[in-house]
């Protein structure tokens, strides 16, 4: 099956934690965290259309001069989300330059500081030097912060003594083309699917038991090799599977109610992203510097039923015994250990 998603994890568990995500077909693709990013080539920076800040401590913001520095002359704006704080930190990092010569170039940064019953917006553009201007604020429904055709993002709001977010990415529907029956239907590969798919996914929802939900009453015509044909005609050449969930939960207090949020958040996510700063031993050290313990880590993955688990912000206390670490991980992944909290 094609994924839509195709993400790299840029560094290891002891450097700054940061994925990034191409979008299949798309020509772009997308960032979670802006940490140390200088492993990611400059012509794929050029691609990041929207980047997800979970909070600003540095190990996690410091990349942003580096993004900023490779799309100076691009004409698509680059969408920064991050927590209450975001619009101020972005123009703290703009003030630091000087913006004289950029008047004649296009690109614009929105910044959108998510906050618990709204979004808060503002805008930085070169060609005014990148001042700060205010831009409506959006709602904030359901944790919904993008919703596009192809994917929807949606944000938690979190404590990690200061306010982070942690992110989900999740594909509406997935969409596979039956070679068999698109020969028995007397048709032919070509760039025609691709338009198929783009209108599939503009009319029609998903629904459980794998049924597409009609969005408007409106009927939608599709030139195909054989002429014009209703999309629904098509439906037997397609195979219709659910979308795949990418989450990202980094630095986060170990409290219970976190805890529960979190898991209600991430559940049944193909892919969780997620530190395990501390070993649960060392548990006052993670209450004390607000983040999770491996346990509770593999609690998360365990009761939200998530598919894979990426671990990748761990605590350089443990640079010598990192297996130690994952084996906590594993073990409260698959067992259910008494709460030591
Ligand atoms: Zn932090
Ligand atoms: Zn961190």
């Amino acid at each position: 099956m094609a994924r839509l998603f195709h993400y790299k994890v840029v560094n290891n568990a002891f450097g700054d934690p940061c994925v990034f995500i191409k979008l299949l077909r798309e020509k772009r693709a997308l960032l979670l965290d802006l940490g140390d990013i200088r492993k990611i080539p400059f012509s794929e920076i050029l691609k990041v259309s929207h980047i997800f800040v979970t909070h600003t401590h540095i190990d996690h913001f410091i990349g942003f001069d580096q993004v900023i520095r490779a799309i100076l002359r691009r004409t698509e704006p680059l969408k920064i989300y991050g927590p209450e704080n975001i619009i101020e930190c972005i123009n703290g990092k703009l003030r630091g330059y000087t913006w004289n010569l950029v008047s004649d170039y296009p690109i614009e940064i929105e910044a959108y500081a998510i906050k618990e019953d709204k979004v808060e917006a503002a805008k930085f553009v070169a060609s005014r030097r990148f001042e700060l201007e205010k831009i409506a604020d959006l709602p904030f429904h359901k944790n919904l912060i993008i919703e596009e055709p192809l994917f929807r993002v949606r944000a938690l709001v979190l404590s990690h003594g200061i306010p982070v977010i942690a992110y989900s990415i999740e594909e509406d529907f997935h969409i596979n083309i039956n070679k068999v029956e698109l020969e028995r239907a007397g048709l032919q590969i070509g760039p025609w699917l691709g338009e198929l798919k783009k209108q599939i996914k503009a009319n029609y929802s998903y629904h459980p038991l794998k049924i597409l939900k009609k969005k408007s009453e409106n009927s939608v015509e599709i030139e195909t090799p054989k002429g014009k044909m209703n999309i629904e005609e098509l439906f037997p050449i397609l195979k219709i599977t659910k979308g795949e969930k990418i989450s990202y939960v980094m630095d986060v207090s170990p409290t219970r109610d976190n805890i529960d949020k979190i898991i209600e958040f991430v559940r049944d996510s193909d892919i969780l992203f997620c530190e395990a700063y501390f070993l649960s031993k060392d548990k006052d050290r993670a209450l004390e510097r607000n983040h999770l313990t491996a346990q509770i880590t593999g609690e998360i993955a365990r009761e939200a039923k998530v598919g894979e688990l990426k671990i990748l912000h761990i605590s350089p206390k443990y640079i010598n015994n990192p297996e130690e670490v994952y084996r906590e991980v594993e073990l409260s992944r698959h067992f259910h250990l008494k709460q030591n909290l």
